[in-house]
């Protein structure tokens, strides 16, 4: 008898929009025990307004950075559930950037093998890119996400209210995923930095790089092909974060010099740099070539003697092409592919 297994769920509400956050309560059942997480970066008014929402929170505040996905604040989380009793129906709701929606994804993914989750992203980089997608993760030794899974929230909600208090090198940082988003599949979002002053149109401009990363991911859950065009930039951008990520640069950053090299000619590149001028972002810091080479393709010399690397020629249109280690470090060298 042939048994057909239902298709793995991937597609979940993703409401946007100016104080949709307070419309949680409309959209979620929460009359069960909600574990707020969060960390003492984020305004404490944020919080508030999603607890006020829950017939019984309970907030858990965790220190801010990257060090909060860790095995010791993931063993923290699930002592606090189990202390209050939480079971398979409750609900853990991530209010913070891309740090707590991929701790506490993991959280409920793992604690009684999956408990409810809904995601609440409050940066620019979570908003545009990290609460969608479905992967969850901790880090082990340094080795970013390395242990995690793939589990996906019931419900997203994208307030761009929130963005109001976050740090302008933090919104700008996330806004490089979005020109990512752009440039690989959507070149209306591209004419929008281009043409326009972005921070005047930020609610379209995350609605759009949602929709592009939602199509892809639908078409490719578990990243097969499709998926791989949302690194764009990262083969490279991977490696400068992983050298100078310590001393402090933020991974959009890191992703905006990986991005140049694959753009398919100086003119577009040019037209790349002024839209990266206008969100403050410096594509064009120097970094070790050999020293980021060797952290660029460390996890990959397992997968035999050549990289993916994703090209746009024009905004809109991403290519996946394969080429040696060699090939990369020439890349790399001169600048441009
Ligand atoms: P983050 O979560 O560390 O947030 C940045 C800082 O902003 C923190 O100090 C936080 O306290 C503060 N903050 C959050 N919201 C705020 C607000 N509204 N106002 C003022 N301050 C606020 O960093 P991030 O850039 O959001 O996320 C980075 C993480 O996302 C990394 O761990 C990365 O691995 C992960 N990520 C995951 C995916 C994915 O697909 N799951 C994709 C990309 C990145
Ligand atoms: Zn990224």
């Amino acid at each position: 008898i042939a048994l057909t297994l239902a298709a793995k769920q991937t597609v979940h509400p993703i409401y946007v929009g100016a104080q949709a956050h307070a419309s949680l309560h409309e959209w979620a059942d929460l009359s069960c025990k909600t574990l707020i997480l969060t960390d003492d970066g984020v305004p404490r008014a944020h919080v508030e307004a999603i607890a006020s929402q829950c017939s019984n929170p309970v907030i858990m505040t965790v220190l801010q950075g990257e060090g909060a996905k860790s095995f010791s604040v993931f063993s923290d989380v699930c002592e606090m559930l189990l202390s209050h009793k939480f079971g398979r129906k409750d609900l853990l709701i991530s209010v913070g950037g891309g740090v707590i929606g991929d701790l506490g994804g993991f959280c409920a993914a793992s604690y009684m093998r999956g408990i409810r989750f809904i995601n609440i992203p409050t940066t620019s980089l979570s908003q545009i890119d990290s609460s969608i997608g479905g992967k969850t993760a901790i880090n082990v030794h340094g080795v970013k996400n390395i242990v995690g899974a793939f589990y996906q929230p019931e419900l997203v909600i994208v307030d761009p209210d929130f963005l109001h208090t976050l740090p302008r090198r933090h919104l700008n940082n996330g806004l490089v995923e979005a020109v990512k988003a752009g440039l690989i599949a959507d070149s209306a979002l591209f004419d929008l930095f281009e043409q326009e002053n972005p921070y005047d149109h930020l609610t379209e401009i995350i609605k759009r790089s949602l929709h592009v990363k939602q199509h892809v991911v639908e078409n490719d859950p578990e990243e097969k092909g499709l998926r791989k065009i949302l690194n764009f930039g990262h083969t490279i951008g991977h490696g400068v974060e992983s050298v100078y990520g310590l001393s402090g640069l933020l991974h959009g950053e890191a992703v905006a010099v990986g991005m140049m090299p694959m753009l398919g000619s100086d003119s577009l590149r040019e037209r790349v740099a002024r839209v990266f001028e206008k969100i403050e972002i410096d594509p064009y810091k120097p970094y070790d070539v050999p020293q980021v080479l060797e952290a660029a393709t460390r996890d990959k010399k397992a997968q035999g003697d050549t990289v993916s690397i994703i090209v746009v020629n024009e905004p809109g249109e991403a290519i996946i092409e394969s080429i040696s280690f060699d090939r990369l470090a020439q890349i790399m060298r001169e600048g441009h592919q």
